[in-house]
C-alpha cells in the first residue's frame, strides 16, 4: 500500500476535541487505502513550559538533561493520539524517535539526523497498525537521547517519508499553507500555491517558521514534495518542490526575524570575524565585511546576553526582514526596500543582498511597521522587474 507520512503541528493535538479530530482524519486517510505515519509535535506551548520549569531549577541547565525533559512533550502528544485512534477502531502504536530508528550525531538541544533505521516502522505497518511517532527526537551515536531544534518535528516527518519512500509527506498546521509572509501578523498575505526548496528554505531561515529550514534542505536532498496544509480541513495548501509551475513573482515572501544582535568588528579584524562566525555557528544569519568593519546579524533566541564573545564592538538589537524569490536579489528589490524604509523616516542599519534574497536589519520598534509596507508595496504590484 503506499505510504503518507502526515505531520501535525503544536496547536493541532492541543486538547482531546483537536486529538480526536487529527484520530479522524486519519482514520479517514487509511479507510482510503493508505498507510499512515503520523508524527506529532507536543501540544502548543509544552516545549516552552518545560523549558521555563528547567530554569527554575538552574542558570545553565545540562544539555542533555533538556533532551530528555523536551522529549517528553512529544510522549504526551503521540500516546494520546494512540489511544484516540484505538478507541475509534483504528489499530495504532506510538514510538519515540529512538525507537523507529531516527540515528542523530551528539549534539544535544540540536541534533542532525545521520541515518534512520525504520524496521519497526515497517514492521507494524505491515501488521496494519497507523505508526504514530514522537517528532523532534532521536537517539545519537552515543546512546543518548537527542531532539532537532526547535521546530524538529518537521524534520522527522521529512526524514520517515525519505527512508520509507512515503508517496506524500503532509504538513499540517494552524495555517493553510506557506504565505507571501506571516498570515497572523501582515495583512493582505497570500497563499502560495507551489514555492521551490531554495525559496523556503531561505524564508524559514529568516523567521518563516511554518516549515523548519532543516526540514526543508531534507527533503531537497532527498526529492520529496512538502505538502504543507491546513490539519483541520483537507483544502489545496502549498507545495515546495524543486521547480514550482507556472509564473513567478520575482519575489514569493517576506518574513521577519524579529530578535537579532548586530554584532559591529573594528576593521581589519579577520581573525576576530572568523573566529567569532565559527562559534556562533548556525544562530549567525547573516554577515557583511568590508576591509572598513564588519557586522554580523545574531539569532538572539535562546541565547544568553552575555553569549556573543569578546570581540564584539557593539552590540545593537535589530530585526532582519528578508525579501526572497526569483528576483529578490536584484537592484529593483534592493531600490523597493531602501525606498521603503527610506519613506518611513526609518534607517536601514545593513543591507545584504545575492542571488535570491535581499535582507536587511532595521530597529526592532519598527520592523512590523516596515514590513507592512513594504508587503503592500511588493505585492499589490508586482510588475516591475
Ligand atoms: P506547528 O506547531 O504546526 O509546527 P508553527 O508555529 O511552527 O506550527 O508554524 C505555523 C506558524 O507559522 C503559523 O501560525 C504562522 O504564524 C507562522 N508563519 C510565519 N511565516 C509564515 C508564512 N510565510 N506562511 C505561513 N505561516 C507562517
Ligand atoms: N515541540 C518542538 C518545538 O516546540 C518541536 C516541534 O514543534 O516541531 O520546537
Ligand atoms: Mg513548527
Amino acid at each position: 500500500m503506499p505510504i503518507v507520512v502526515q505531520k501535525y503541528g503544536g496547536t493541532s493535538v492541543d486538547g482531546h476535541e483537536k486529538v480526536l479530530a487529527v484520530a479522524n482524519r486519519v482514520k479517514a486517510l487509511r479507510q482510503d487505502g493508505y498507510d499512515v505515519i503520523v508524527v506529532v509535535s507536543a501540544r502548543g506551548g509544552a516545549t516552552d513550559a518545560l523549558l521555563g520549569e528547567a530554569r527554575l531549577l538552574a542558570d545553565e541547565p545540562a544539555q542533555r538533561e533538556l533532551d530528555m525533559l523536551m522529549t517528553a512533550g512529544e510522549r504526551v502528544s503521540m500516546s494520546l493520539l494512540a489511544i484516540a485512534l484505538n478507541g475509534i477502531g483504528c489499530p495504532a502504536v506510538s514510538f519515540t524517535g529512538s525507537q523507529v530508528g531516527i540515528i542523530t550525531d551528539t549534539r544535544h538541544t540540536d541534533a542532525r539526523i545521520l541515518e534512520v533505521r525504520p524496521y519497526r516502522v515497517v514492521e507494524e505497518l505491515e501488521a496494519g497498525n497507523v505508526v504514530v511517532v514522537g517528532g523532534f527526537q532521536g537517539v545519537s551515536t552515543a546512546k543518548e537521547i537527542t531532539t532537532l531544534g526547535r521546530g524538529g518535528s518537521d524534520t522527522t516527518a521529512v526524514a520517515l517519508a525519505a527512508a520509507l519512500g512515503a508517496e506524500r509527506c503532509e504538513i499540517l498546521s494552524d495555517v493553510d499553507g506557506v504565505y507571501t509572509a506571516d498570515p497572523n501578523s501582515v495583512e493582505g498575505a497570500r497563499r502560495i500555491d507551489e514555492i521551490s526548496y531554495d525559496d523556503m528554505a531561505t524564508l524559514a531561515r529568516y523567521g518563516a517558521t511554518v516549515l523548519k529550514e532543516d526540514a526543508v534542505r531534507l527533503a531537497e536532498r532527498c526529492g520529496i514534495a512538502l505538502f504543507v496544509g491546513a490539519s483541520e480541513r483537507d483544502v489545496p495548501g502549498t507545495i515546495v518542490l524543486e521547480s514550482p509551475a507556472g509564473r513567478e513573482e520575482p519575489v514569493s515572501g517576506l518574513t521577519l526575524l524579529p530578535e537579532v544582535a548586530l554584532v559591529s568588528l573594528p576593521a581589519n579584524d579577520a581573525e576576530g570575524l572568523v573566529d567569532d562566525v565559527a562559534r556562533l555557528g548556525d544562530a549567525v544569519k547573516l554577515v557583511a565585511a568590508t576591509n572598513e568593519g564588519a557586522a554580523i546579524a545574531v539569532d538572539r533566541r535562546g541565547r544568553p546576553e552575555n553569549g556573543l564573545g569578546p570581540r564584539v564592538e557593539a552590540t545593537r538589537p535589530a530585526s532582519l526582514i528578508a525579501a526572497v524569490g526569483p528576483g529578490a536579489g536584484g537592484a529593483a528589490t534592493v531600490a523597493r526596500v531602501l525606498t521603503v524604509v527610506r519613506d518611513l523616516g526609518h534607517k536601514v542599519m545593513v543591507v545584504v543582498s545575492s542571488g535570491r534574497s535581499t535582507v536587511v536589519a532595521v530597529p526592532t520598534e519598527a520592523a512590523e511597521e516596515i514590513l507592512q509596507a513594504l508587503h503592500s508595496a511588493l505585492f499589490q504590484v508586482q510588475r516591475y522587474r
